[in-house]
């Protein structure tokens, strides 16, 4: 049991980073939520780093344009700085989730600093839905952590974050990859906002064309077996 885990975690940082999260990594982490479970024409979008008034509104826009839901898992901080936009994430039918509280990398942090970070982001999120800033969890964090949150990764990568990626390659990193049930990683950050300006009203029209729909992470079914608040690391 062991080797599988260090194995695990040497392929974790790896694979993060290919636009589809390989099978052999979803079910060696099986207690993480990679995709939906469902054959029903349905794509989950997220977007992960804000709220932030760059980007945020001009996103929810366009979501409202096309009658698309989302999940948006939010920097605690943001959260604290942009109240108005979280206001506008819940009021649209959207989902926030927690994405720690000041964009913590698991890697270099130690368990208890970082359950403490990720407790304090859940806590400005009031949500118990996570995702850990750059996939960069270690396997240690994630077995305390999964007792109390649950933890949301993806199964398709857009790359928007990436600077250099340009925005046809973002496109088919979506496109050539999503399928029913795929959690979707884009980014309302002020850094990938001239990309997704030109690839998400593409994807949503693609997608829409094809008959999906664009559905929120139900955080209700998903956290029913997760306890509310970590009480063992103030
Ligand atoms: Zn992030």
């Amino acid at each position: 049991m062991a080797s599988t885990d260090l194995w695990a975690q040497r392929l974790l940082p790896f694979m993060l980073y290919l636009s589809t999260t390989p099978k052999i990594l979803q079910q060696l982490f099986p207690d993480l939520v990679w995709r939906i479970p469902t054959n029903d024409k349905e794509l989950y979008l997220s977007f992960d780093d804000g709220p932030v008034p760059e980007s945020t509104p001009w996103i929810l826009d366009l979501l409202a344009a096309f009658q698309a839901k989302a999940s948006f898992f939010c920097v605690g901080q943001n959260i604290e700085r942009y109240p108005g936009l979280v206001s506008r994430i819940h009021e649209e039918g959207h989902t926030l989730g927690n994405h720690s509280y000041n964009h913590v990398s698991g890697w270099g942090t130690g368990l208890t600093e970082y359950v403490r970070n990720v407790r304090k982001g859940a806590q400005v999120a009031k949500s118990n839905l996570y995702r850990p800033p750059y996939g960069r969890i270690r396997l240690a964090q994630s077995r305390v952590l999964r007792h109390h949150y649950t933890i949301v990764m993806w199964d398709v990568l857009s790359g928007d974050f990436d600077p250099g990626i340009d925005p046809a390659s973002c496109y088919l990193n979506v496109v050539r990859h999503a399928q029913p049930g795929s959690i979707v990683v884009f980014h309302d950050s002020r850094k990938s906002i001239h990309t997704l300006r030109q690839v998400l009203p593409e994807v949503l029209q693609y997608y829409s064309d094809e008959g999906y729909s664009f559905r929120a992470i139900d955080a209700g079914a998903l956290c029913k077996h997760a306890v509310p608040e970590v009480v063992a690391y103030s």
